[in-house]
């Protein structure tokens, strides 16, 4: 465990480390505990993507100095911010890059068009939750407030076509985000809102007080398992997502795998 001082570091537990651990406990050991591992982690091209489009949607509702508002702004932000890591190709990162310039194209021609009256308070903001012997974190891309106090927690997702209000409801991290959320503004109504970039359709679900007490105390359970886990012992398991997986290299060592 790493120190600050004498005073040992709260561990913190965030929904990217809940969900590769419920996905599989040894690439968690990989993703977030082994150094060595990090060096399999190979650059992927809809990462880049979606970080870009992330970059500039920031731009797009942030107000302050960096902030850009018209369709030809947004589209100078976008090639100012263009990644390029993890492409295969010239023409497959030129098709992408096309790609990008549509959603952003038709999302900016929505936003500016039809206005939802609501005001964005926060862009790209962390907010964390100590739970006494652990600190959930979670990073937002965007949280709106609307006219009836109702705060809304907004998440882009560049690689989807199509949501709907039943994925909202089971996505971990958006009920995270929501927990999150509540905890830091307990009077409010909060909902959270998955927007597909590709298709421009968006689902929202809000949580009722019981489903959030239900919640924190899965999650509560989740993240006390990964503190006390002991990783070292973990034995790899094949599963479909092994053939995708950076660190199958090093799975595959096992005999038994
Ligand atoms: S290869 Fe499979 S078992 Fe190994 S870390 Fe990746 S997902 Fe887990």
């Amino acid at each position: 465990m790493r120190q600050t001082g004498n005073v040992p570091r709260k561990p913190s537990v965030s929904p990217s480390k809940i969900t590769t651990y419920l996905a599989c406990p040894v690439k968690f050991r990989y993703t977030y505990l082994d150094p060595r591992a990090r060096w399999l982690l190979r650059s992927k091209s809809y990462y880049s993507f979606g970080t870009t489009l992330h970059r500039v949607l920031q731009r797009f509702h942030d107000s302050g100095d960096t902030g850009v508002e018209t369709t030809s702004e947004v589209l100078a932000a976008y090639e100012e911010s263009w990644i390029d890591a993890g492409y295969n190709s010239a023409e497959e990162m030129a098709e992408a890059f096309g790609e990008g310039r549509q959603i952003l194209e038709r999302y900016v021609g929505d936003a500016l068009s039809q206005p939802t009256g609501a005001k964005t308070l926060f862009v790209e903001r962390q907010f964390r939750f100590d739970f006494g012997d652990f600190v959930l974190i979670g990073r937002v891309d965007r949280v709106d407030e609307y006219e009836d106090g109702t705060l809304e927690v907004v998440d882009y997702k560049s690689g989807r076509q199509s949501v709907t209000d039943e994925d909202v409801a089971a996505d971990i991290a958006m009920n995270c985000y929501q927990l999150l959320l509540k905890k830091k503004f307990p009077d409010r109504n909060v909902r959270s809102r998955i927007i597909a970039l590709r298709s421009a359709s968006s689902a929202s679900h809000s949580m009722s007080d019981i489903e959030l007490e239900e919640f924190e105390r899965d999650i509560s359970m989740i993240a006390r398992e990964i503190i006390t886990e002991n990783f070292d012992e973990r034995k790899p398991v094949r599963k479909p997502m092994c053939e995708s997986c950076d660190f199958l290299v090093i799975c595959q060592q096992d005999p038994d795998f």
